[in-house]
């Protein structure tokens, strides 16, 4: 029998994972990417135990749980303050299995890279259209020719052209009224506390890799599309005043290695993942602020999923199989999209009224209820994969 055949379109994490995990649900897989290489655009990344269950999926949870910085929960005022300062990264791992992590994005990016067996990708590979299927086969265009498929999984990032494809009603991307900066500094020397810290409508996050190498990441607010020409210097323009470490590793980066994205959000939740054979992932579908550190979370999850699903799914039967994903999914990332816009708020907060209040609030929560943190993390963080249908790799086997 023919295997069932997926094509991906786009590999960052969300489009890796699925490539991954329907490789050995013994789909026949190509996954086009329009770059030339798998080049990670960002620094660093933290995983919460979601998203490293979701890695479990496709057999990569381990090695990036060998290289990880667990993560403490620290929140500081600009000059230096400790707002909340918590011992409770234990907790984290005693309720969730495991811990927060910060790694390389590259590492990601080489996990999943490595369980994707040869020949399934093609890199410098653009998708210049899809037509959705649904009785009949989808049908991908790209530069490399044209794919016929049983399953087009749409892994094309904020900007997916496939979305607009195939929900040309929707009113598309709203700017959420914030830039934001990424950055690896160092290797430095001395203590450099993990923590985010706060100001007027600004927030700074430091956290420190191994080999001291230390992941920035900086929000503020900006006109969209804005730019500073020298970004580094822009940052020292901005955040120079703030408390040390931040002037220090600032001095300790260099201006190519700073990384400015705007962010923004769907002006509405989509009303559907997929459209007969074709079905949305990661960014894609639900880009989100990056202030709970759940957009990459929630595209591996996406795909653990997609690959859970696609094990037991027969040709016939994807139309089916893709209500079931966006039955599970769309409401799932809503929410997390919300609660992720309602942490991008409280921290971008400005007025004085708004930041003294938030500061203040902040203070009481980390001294009087510390688990009262890790309680609202319990919905992002308690997801669970749904169960195998069968072991992978039988679906086909002779
Ligand atoms: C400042 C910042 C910090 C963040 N921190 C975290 C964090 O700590 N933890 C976390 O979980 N998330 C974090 N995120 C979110 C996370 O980076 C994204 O949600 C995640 O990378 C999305 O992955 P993706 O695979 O959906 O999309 P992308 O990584 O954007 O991949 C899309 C891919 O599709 C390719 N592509 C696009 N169009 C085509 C086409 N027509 N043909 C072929 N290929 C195409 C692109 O080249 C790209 O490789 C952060 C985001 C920001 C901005």
């Amino acid at each position: 029998m023919a295997r069932a055949r997926a094509v991906v379109i786009g590999t960052g994490i969300g489009g890796l994972a699925a490539a991954a995990g329907l490789c050995s649900a013994g789909w026949d897989v190509t996954a086009c990417e329009q770059a030339a290489a798998l080049e990670p655009v960002g620094a660093g990344l933290s995983l919460g135990p979601n998203g490293l269950r979701a890695l479990d999926v496709f057999g990569a949870g381990d090695a990036l749980r060998a290289l990880a910085v667990p993560q403490e929960l620290g929140i500081r005022r600009s000059d230096g303050r400790w707002l909340m300062r918590s011992t409770t990264g234990h907790m984290v791992t005693d309720r969730f299995g495991d811990p927060v992590i910060l790694v390389p994005r590259a590492a990601v990016i080489d996990a999943l890279a490595a369980r994707v067996p040869d020949g399934v990708l093609s890199l410098g590979t653009e998708v210049t259209s899809v037509e959705p299927g649904g009785g009949a086969a989808a049908l991908v265009s790209s530069t490399a020719g044209e794919l016929e498929a049983d399953l087009v999984v749409a892994a094309d990032g904020i900007r997916s052209a496939t979305r607009t494809a195939l929900f040309p009603g929707h009113p598309g991307l709203r700017y959420a009224g914030f830039t934001t900066w990424q950055l690896l500094a160092g290797p430095v020397s001395g203590p450099v506390p993990m923590a985010e810290s706060w100001g007027r409508g600004a927030v700074f996050g430091v956290m420190p890799l191994s080999g001291g190498r230390v992941y920035c990441y900086a929000a503020a607010p900006a006109a969209s599309g804005a730019r500073a020409g020298d970004e580094l210097a822009e940052l020292v323009r901005l955040f120079g005043t703030w408390h040390e470490p931040i002037p220090r590793l600032l001095a300790a980066a260099r201006p190519q290695d700073v990384i400015r994205r705007d962010v923004a959000e769907l002006a509405a939740p989509l009303p559907s993942f997929h459209r007969g054979r074709t079905v949305l992932l990661g960014d894609a579908a639900h880009p989100m602020t990056p202030n709970l550190g759940q957009g990459a979370c929630q595209a591996l999850e996406d795909a653990a999923v997609i690959s859970r699903l696609a094990a037991g799914t027969e040709p016939d039967a994807v139309p089916a199989m893709l209500a079931r994903y966006t039955a599970a999914r769309l409401p799932r990332t809503t929410d997390v999209v919300r609660w992720s816009r309602r942490a991008a708020a409280m921290a971008t907060r400005a007025s004085p009224p708004a930041v003294g209040m938030r500061n203040t609030l902040t203070r009481l929560a980390g001294k009087l209820a510390p688990g009262a943190a890790l309680r609202s993390l319990a919905p992002v963080y308690g997801w669970q994969p749904p169960a195998e249908a069968r072991p992978s790799n039988d679906r086909h086997a002779p």
